[in-house]
């Protein structure tokens, strides 16, 4: 597949909303990830918006080279069409080069060597100690933002009012890695701003990144997103689906089947009729019908799929 970096799509004038789906390219799509991938897809249509797909392909080690291919692939078969060209993280480095460069220019951030085990020590939420050094590290190091003791909060669309305070919460955290590869907080703040993205809707277990990416653009002076986290899918020990836990698959063979499970699992009581519909034709009910308030306000939710 080639790589492109067109990724401003033609706007579409009935709305100014911008949504995507950015997965990132460690295994095919499984149940999990479909689930928002259809979600934003909805949300974008039902608003007359636009659908963007970004492939957070950000730490090649853990991505086999066929996998965007699948993954957009998938989406294809699922009828889940894209707007403008697909954004790859890994064309985008020297803009978040720059963005280091500026925070590093404004003293808002800091070169730290602490170990796994200093930081498990510190309770794993940053304790800030290497903001007092003095002598630069001679041994690899990671780059941290300073956050503050200001608590950060937003409205989520489905899950409602939500508040982090940083400080006590997480800490100072990595925008770039000890391996010199960019964090996922920062990369994903970047390309939002520049892709003029308004709305994130993506799965509850990155609700607790939110907080920090909002900081990040009130700290860079970016543009505020509208966010909403869907249920993500729990196997019946309770595990999520990931890529880690090695989730199988989706077959989209049964390309129906599973967009008509999904419109159940995200609250939409899709007729039963409309099993029996081809894809297309169950994605045009779905964004006739498609009420974001439906969707359960849980942060996971049971499929046997
Ligand atoms: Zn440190």
């Amino acid at each position: 597949m080639p790589k492109s970096t067109t990724v401003h799509p033609e706007k579409n004038s009935a709305s100014d909303y911008i949504g995507r789906f950015a997965p990132s390219p460690t295994g095919p799509l499984h149940f999990g990830s479909l689930l928002a991938a259809l979600a934003s897809f909805l949300d974008a249509r039902a608003n007359q918006g636009s659908w963007l797909v970004r492939i957070e392909d950000l730490d090649p080690p853990r991505e086999p080279a066929a996998c965007a291919g699948l993954i957009l692939q998938q989406l294809t078969d699922l009828g889940l069409h894209w707007d403008g060209g697909v954004l790859y993280q890994s064309t985008r480095l020297e803009a978040y080069e720059l963005i280091l460069k500026q925070l590093q220019a404004e003293e808002l951030c800091f070169p730290c060597d602490c170990t796994r085990a200093q930081i498990k020590a510190m309770g794993n939420v940053y304790d800030g100690s290497c903001r007092r050094r003095i002598s630069a590290p001679t041994k690899d190091f990671a780059v941290r933002l300073k956050v503050d003791a200001a608590d950060v909060s937003f409205e989520d669309l489905i899950q409602g009012h939500y508040v982090q305070n940083l400080t006590e919460d997480v800490g100072d955290f990595v925008i770039r890695r000890k391996d010199k590869l960019f964090a996922y907080q920062l990369a994903v703040v970047a390309d939002d701003e520049m892709q003029n993205i308004t709305h994130v809707i993506r799965g509850y277990d990155l609700i607790d990144s939110t907080a920090r990416q909002i900081f990040l653009q009130q700290t860079l002076n970016y543009s505020k997103l509208e966010y909403a986290h869907i249920p993500i899918i729990v196997d019946k020990m309770g595990q999520k689906l990931s890529k880690q836990a090695f989730a199988p698959s989706i077959d989209t063979d049964h390309a129906a089947s599973l967009i008509y499970q999904s419109l159940n699992l995200l609250g939409q009581s899709p007729p039963t009729a409309l099993e029996k519909e081809n894809t297309q034709q169950q994605l045009q009910w779905a964004i006739k019908n498609w009420d974001l308030q439906a969707v359960p306000k849980l942060g996971s939710l049971f499929s046997s799929k």
